[in-house]
């Protein structure tokens, strides 16, 4: 009788990567990403060496009846992944910049690798928030960076694909070559395979007038209320968001933002500075900033405009779509998560979308909401004493919100499992057109797990 070990050992001899069992210091180390909320339980972790691996474990997972899920930096896990065979691509690490406007980059790369790689060349990927997110699963879900509405989705710039579908084949993906495949990888995550190689085109923005106004809490309503009508004449050159911030002491978190509630004002200005500080000046006479970090910066800083933490923390996300963000709206919001709400979440964020975003791309793709007004993302850390009332709380602001909210979510936000939550991140026929394809490329369903579409077996 051939035993569950055994069987790995016949995966193990065919990997040029490590094999990683429960137990294995490997494991433990391969199994952890950035949200620490969420311990992944797979049976085994391919550490893929190669697209090869990839094709190896997904086979593999397919022939044990196993179910095969991917995993590059853990800072979108969705669900624990039992007893699947989880495919790491931390290993994957090819990063190769054209001068003449494109990248190609393996799955396991993060932003800040690309950008410093195309800095020399004056060029920049549209990357997001946080440079250290992985380039795969941030594109694959759209890719709502800190100028997007400049320059538009992540997704839109895709050249081609390298993938492993299920059905452990693996596809070069173009607009020509599997256009139905280059359609769904576009926003449709990991639905319809396993990516091992991205390519994308890059744009020229060597510098850029950008960062934070951090307002005291006191000041949130006047801010907050100045920034809805200020954002709403914005021309394409400007990207920004607000947050409501309570940041713990901790190294990292400056003084005047730490153990307190404050305010951030983002602005990302894509023309000259002198043009930017005309623009930002209602902004910044809101009230008086306690930090103002706005100033002409190279497009390799761009980490420093959201400021998002670097280091694995434990997570509850919530996520929603606005369809417009009138000024009950803004009060609304003060009443649920302002200065005198005691919210117990870390981060209340509204990001302004619009402008390029609300464009169609040059090909049709899985990506859905373009025409949604704002983003927003409520963010608690799960530590006592506040622990347990973070989810009821995220519960009450989206009632408070619910006359605005379009019922939509974009899938990188949303990271999560189940049909209800992926049917909120597509519309119905893109939802079924996802299905159908994975039902082509994954007969016997072997992608089932993680932020994927729930299928009829
Ligand atoms: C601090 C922080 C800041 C963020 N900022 C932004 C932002 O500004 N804009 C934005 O749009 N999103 C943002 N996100 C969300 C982020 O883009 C998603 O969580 C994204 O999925 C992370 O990808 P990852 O590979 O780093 O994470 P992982 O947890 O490793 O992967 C998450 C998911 O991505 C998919 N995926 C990963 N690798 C592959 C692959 N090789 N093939 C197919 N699918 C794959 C899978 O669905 C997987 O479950 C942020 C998240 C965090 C934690």
């Amino acid at each position: 009788m051939t035993t569950a070990v055994e069987s790995f050992d016949t995966l193990r001899r065919k990997l040029t990567g490590a094999l990683a069992l429960p137990g294995d210091p490997l494991y433990a180390e391969l199994a952890t990403g950035f949200n620490v909320a969420i311990t992944a339980k797979p049976a085994a972790v391919v550490e893929a060496r190669d697209a090869q691996d990839v094709a190896e474990a997904v086979r593999f997972a397919a022939a044990t009846g196993r179910a095969a899920g991917v995993q590059a930096t853990g800072h979108g896990l969705a669900g624990t992944l039992d007893e699947a065979v989880l495919v790491h691509t931390g290993k994957l690490d090819e990063c190769v910049v054209h001068p003449d406007g494109w990248a190609r980059v393996g799955a396991g790369v993060r932003w800040q690798q690309v950008v410093d790689a195309a800095a020399p060349y004056g060029l920049a990927p549209l990357c997001g928030s946080a440079p250290g997110v992985g380039v795969v699963g941030y594109t694959t879900g759209g890719g709502l960076g800190p100028v997007a509405r400049t320059f538009g989705w992540a997704s839109d710039r895709v050249r081609a694909v390298e993938i492993v579908t299920g059905d452990g084949v693996l596809r070069r993906v173009t607009a020509n070559d599997e256009p139905d495949l280059f359609w769904g990888v576009r926003g449709g995550k990991g639905a319809l395979g396993i990516v091992t190689a991205l390519e994308f085109d890059l744009v020229p923005l060597p510098s850029l007038y950008a960062g934070a106004l951090y307002f005291a809490g006191a000041d949130a309503a006047a801010v907050l209320h100045r920034w809805r009508e200020w954002s709403s004449s914005l021309p394409l050159a400007a990207t920004t968001s607000l947050a409501f911030l309570q940041l713990p002491p901790m190294p990292g978190v400056p003084e005047p933002l730490a153990g307190r509630f404050t305010v951030a004002v983002r602005f990302a200005w894509t023309e000259s500075a002198e043009s930017g500080a005309a623009v930002l000046a209602p902004m910044r006479a809101a009230a008086t900033p306690i930090i103002d970090l706005v100033q002409t910066i190279p497009y390799a800083a761009i980490g420093m405009v959201h400021a998002d933490p670097t280091e694995p923390m434990p997570v509850i996300e919530e996520t929603d779509l606005l369809a417009s963000f009138p000024a009950e709206a803004a009060d609304a919001l003060l009443a649920t998560a302002g200065p005198d709400a005691r919210s117990p979440q870390v981060m209340v964020e509204l990001r302004q979308l619009g402008g390029a975003l609300a464009e169609p791309g040059e090909h049709e793709s899985a990506l859905c909401h373009r025409d949604a007004a704002f983003s927003l993302i409520l963010i608690g850390v799960p530590v006592p004493p506040i622990a347990e009332a973070i989810v009821p709380h995220a519960a009450a602001v989206r009632a408070a919100l619910d006359p605005w909210l379009t019922g939509g979510a974009l899938p990188n936000l949303s990271s999560g499992t189940g049909a209800e939550r992926i049917a909120r991140s597509y519309d119905p026929a893109t939802l079924a057109r996802l299905v159908e394809i994975a039902g082509r490329f994954d007969p016997a369903n072997v992608l089932r797990v993680g932020q994927v579409p729930v299928r009829q077996s």
